[in-house]
């Protein structure tokens, strides 16, 4: 069962970083009853969480490896089925060559899309800055704008490729898409690149629920919170 692909001391081998991460996300509310992914990409591997795993038991053994871009399994547990997600991921993957992709059932991610239309926007907030312009290399400046599209959410998980794929081509500066009633996929260059964008989008989309709250618009101009305000 090339036990080899998964077995390895490295703290930083992909098994053992998605066992890792599938643990701090678990204990952020994101990865709770068993929603939710990661797949992080080592050269030509993939690896894959499985599906219907409980994301904080999760352990090397456990994942799928995949060879890309001929997308056939190196490893492949039969006790196991591989992640719903799998073709989302490999939009991120084919389209954009990241390198990890995370897919989480945020409560934060689920509010945002209940209370905005076609797209997620926030501005002037110092925590835009984590975040990549990606068109164009560097990050985003305070004083820009963050846009994420948001798509509708399907029966089944895998039916969500296509939507997610034409959001992708369709904000080419865009990180992440979000779901609606459902949750959000964030990607990066790196794994570590692509937990960095999903913690400090999470932030953001909880902060912008919290504006809302308070009458606050999350994408106004600065110095027009105070009039927008209801207090
Ligand atoms: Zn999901």
């Amino acid at each position: 069962m090339a036990d080899e692909l998964v077995h390895s001391h490295d703290p930083n081998h992909p098994a053992n970083l998605i066992c890792e991460l599938c643990k701090i996300f678990y204990n952020n509310g994101w990865v709770t009853g068993t929603g939710g992914g990661i797949s992080v990409k080592d050269g030509d591997k993939i690896y894959l969480a499985p599906s219907g795993v409980q994301k904080e038991r999760m352990v090397p053994e456990n994942m799928f490896v995949m060879d890309h871009p001929s997308k056939e399994y190196l490893r492949r547990p039969e006790v196991y089925k591989p992640s719903a997600c799998t073709p989302l991921f490999m939009a991120a993957y084919d389209i954009r060559g990241a390198g990890a992709c995370i897919h989480t059932h945020s409560q934060n991610a689920v509010m945002v899309s209940l209370l905005y239309d076609k797209e997620f926007t926030i501005a002037n907030i110092e925590q835009i800055k984590a975040l990549p312009r990606v068109t164009e290399p560097g990050y985003l400046g305070f004083f820009d704008t963050l846009t994420i599209p948001i798509i509708e959410n399907t029966a089944h998980e895998e039916d969500l490729k296509d939507s997610l794929e034409q959001a992708i081509l369709a904000y080419p500066g865009t990180t992440a898409v979000l779901v609606r009633r459902h949750g959000i996929y964030v990607w990066g260059e790196s794994v570590w690149k692509a937990k960095v964008y999903n913690e400090a989008i999470d932030y953001l989309l909880e902060l912008a629920v919290k504006m809302r709250q308070f009458g606050i618009a999350p994408d106004g101009a600065i110095g027009s919170e105070r009039e927008q305000r209801r207090l």
